[in-house]
């Protein structure tokens, strides 16, 4: 037994740092990073293996394109196979609660609707290619500052609505091979040692049946963890953790079972993914669709006609060392080695028939500072349009820290404005992963173009943008906001004292800068494109009273001069606003191409989970009975066209009892008239049911649990009168349901 024992518990530590052992019949699994491209180690450490670098994960879900991503997943696929890799360690889908967040430019946006979609999406996409995938960092892994103890101090309902709702989606329509327990603590407890976030929430509520592996070095106390679900500990070897496994069970502190059953859960991983056949990557075809990638998530900010560069005509002047050494990644575990490199100079170069000069502009020495500014106004002074690229640099965002700011460095805002002095027709292309402010230089440039981290091809597709070769067609993941301050995790991130209070709760992103009324420089979902287009003809063609799901049908109509791509968004807002609630919620949305002159009619599910919110009370989704509107747009804060649905209510009952206070059980939708009803009955004198009808009695102890009147001579009210309350609605209910 306990040879056999020893055999289950040494397949819970790592071989090493990317393999976990073998057994006779099952093969070893290799696991390689690549949320962007594969990253995985050269044995000797000494780089990371060539593959295509695709977009950051920012840039990929500002495509709001499920189809691509899932493109690009499979490509990253195939080149993991073909390396070796069983499982890749992908994707990131925390929720950006702050942009200051370390790892921005690896996850995918502030909004878990779409978060979950993109990362479904990618999920497909890599286990199409034979090779299995791990949702990581699970749960609210939201910064990097003192990430590997930091407690998230967050509420349920906040932990159920946005940092645990796209991990939800992807476990529960993409069956990802692994997920990747976090390094921090989630309200005191670290994630690889807590039950209910690596059993009881994945494995029971969403049917997740994959294995869990921890962060690499995430496990503190190696027993626990696996009592509480953590299957694999990384890296190994783990002497250490197998024989305290062993001595747990000895002791009778671990069933064996516990071991068993985790080391059966890796036996079906490494059996379904590990040993698959290589295959043989087209690096040509994998470059051009990262170049596809990278133009489809730029989002065109602002334009006022300057853009796009006409092919022929007088100099463009190119000014940011930027155009010539591309900043195509963030830092950290994530970044690849990419096989090439495109230039947005030498993508420019290649488009243009018109001269195309270039100066650097800005340079890490301070002292070539001033000389350097003065050669990029020489060159855009005679220009018929300067091209400026600015960003935050290397190192300005990487996995283990947070981002000092979310300002563009000093020397390039001044360049800027010397570079505005001389010519009035400038285009800015900023280069960064998370976003930054562009307030208030921003102003009076005639077009702003949000480039990204946009990977290996983003040269040619910046080039491609700019001349309108591909209409823009990117949209914000995530808000960028006037100011720092603004932005709601603000006071509290990135916390103190080993603790970080989400005290914004649901108001992360979008949701908490429309809660504030707060204006914004462009709102989640913004993006322009060189055509326009008009929303037209909404109809609720199903209103979801009999199957549960509202169907909406609209049209979108590209009325300007030119082909192009429209996202289009459904949000949902409750009405009317209840403090408590989002002003909207992205409840839909989708991409589709139109010829000029062209319209499309498109139909729109809107899922009844999308309506709903976590009551903590009645521990479960609930949704409040009334009406709904559909807000139809082309961004957050650009409806276009609307139309509503009614909801019944749904959802778990509330749990009432003696603690439950007066009001809790008065304004419950049932209960309340039953009490009314049987305090009538059991107090003739009538005293017990006017004391509960009387508005000022609600007002003044509403909130006193009701237990503490059970003494009070003057009402009948006592255990027995909650309990024939309780029994008196359920009997009407049945009644009622009967009809
Ligand atoms: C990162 C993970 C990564 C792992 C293995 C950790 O430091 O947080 O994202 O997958 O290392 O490289």
């Amino acid at each position: 037994m306990t040879t056999n024992l020893a055999r289950h518990a040494a397949l819970l530590s790592g071989a090493d740092m990317s393999r976990t052992r073998a057994e006779d019949d099952v093969p070893a699994l290799t696991m390689s990073d690549g949320p962007n491209g594969l990253a995985m180690n050269l044995p000797d450490w000494s780089g990371k293996v060539p593959a295509t670098c695709f977009p950051a994960p920012a840039a990929l879900a500002a495509t709001w394109d499920v189809d691509l991503v899932a493109e690009v997943a499979a490509a990253i696929g195939r080149e993991a196979r073909a390396a070796g890799a069983d499982v890749l360690l992908g994707p990131s889908i925390n929720i950006k609660r702050s942009p200051l967040g370390g790892r921005g430019f690896e996850y995918y946006s502030e909004d878990p609707f779409l978060t979950g979609r993109i990362g479904a999406a990618f999920v497909a996409g890599v286990q199409s290619a034979g090779v299995g995938a791990c949702v990581k960092h699970f749960a609210v892994n939201s910064q990097e500052t003192d990430r590997m103890r930091v407690s998230a101090e967050v509420s349920e309902r906040a932990l159920r609505e946005i940092y645990l709702a796209a991990f939800e989606h992807v476990v529960a329509h993409a069956a990802p091979a692994m997920i990747m327990a976090s390094y921090n603590r989630v309200n005191g407890t670290y994630v690889t040692q807590d039950r209910r976030l690596l059993t009881d929430i994945p494995r029971d509520e969403w049917g997740f049946d994959g294995a869990v592996v921890s962060d690499w070095g995430a496990v503190d106390d190696r027993v626990a963890a696996l009592r509480a679900g953590l299957d694999l500990e990384m890296p190994g070897p783990g002497e250490g953790s197998l024989r305290r496994i062993l001595a747990a069970v000895e002791d009778d502190e671990l069933d064996a079972s516990v071991v068993v059953e985790a080391a059966d859960r890796l036996r079906r991983v490494a059996t379904t993914w590990g040993a698959r056949p290589a295959s043989t990557p087209d690096h040509e075809e994998h470059h051009r669709l990262a170049v596809n990638a990278a133009a489809a998530s730029v989002v065109l900010l602002s334009n006022d006609g300057v853009l796009p560069l006409a092919p022929t005509g007088g100099q463009i002047a190119v000014i940011g060392q930027l155009a010539l050494t591309p900043h195509i990644q963030g830092g950290g575990s994530a970044s690849a080695a990419p096989t090439r490199v495109d230039t947005p100079l030498d993508g420019l170069r290649a488009v243009l028939e018109r001269p195309v000069g270039f100066a650097a502009g800005y340079a890490t020495d301070p002292a070539l500072q001033e000389s350097l500014v003065d050669e990029a106004v020489r060159v855009a002074r005679g220009s018929d349009v300067a091209v400026v690229f600015l960003g935050p640099g290397e190192g300005s965002e990487s996995e283990g820290y947070d981002r000092a700011s979310l300002e563009l460095p000093a020397a390039q805002l001044d360049l800027l404005a010397r570079i505005r002095e001389v010519n009035e027709r400038t285009v800015v292309v900023l280069v960064n992963g998370g976003i930054v402010l562009t307030e208030p230089w921003s102003d009076g440039v005639g077009a702003l173009v949000e480039g990204w981290l946009p990977g290996q091809g983003g040269g040619t597709a910046i080039a491609q943008v700019l001349t309108g070769a591909v209409n823009p067609s990117g949209r914000l993941a995530e808000t960028i906001p006037l100011r720092l301050s603004d932005t709601p995790a603000f006071a509290s991130f990135p916390g103190h004292g080993g603790r970080v209070f989400h005290g914004e709760g649901i108001f992360v992103g979008y949701r908490g800068y429309d809660r504030a009324e707060r204006e914004v420089a462009f709102p989640f979902g913004h993006g322009l494109s060189y055509t326009q287009f008009a929303y037209e003809d909404v109809l609720v063609i199903d209103d979801g009273a009999q199957s549960g799901d509202p169907v909406i049908e609209f049209t979108v109509r590209n009325v300007g001069a030119v082909a192009g791509a429209e996202v289009w968004q459904v949000y949902v807002r409750p009405e009317p606003l209840t403090e408590d609630r989002p002003v909207r919620t992205l409840a839909a949305f989708g991409k589709v191409h139109l010829e000029p002159g062209a319209s499309a009619r498109l139909r729109s599910t809107v899922a009844s989970r999308d309506f709903a919110r976590w009551d903590e009370r009645r521990d479960g989704w609930v949704v409040d009975d009334g009406t709904y509107a559909l807000d139809i747009g082309a961004s957050s804060r650009d409806i276009r066209t609307e139309t509503t649905v009614r909801r019944v209510a749904s959802g778990p009952r509330t749990v009432l009892d003696g603690r439950s206070t007066l009001r809790e059980w008065l304004t419950d939708p049932s209960v309340g008239t039953s009490l009314v009803h049987v305090a009538q009955d059991a107090d003739p004198s009538g005293a017990t049911a006017g004391f509960l009808a009387n508005p000022t009695i609600l007002t003044m102890i509403g909130d006193l649990p009701i237990e503490r009147l059970f003494d009070d001579p003057s009402t009948a009210l006592g255990p027995d009168l909650l309990s024939r309350a309780l029994q008196h609605a359920t009997v009407h209910e049945e009644q009622t349901d009967g009809l």
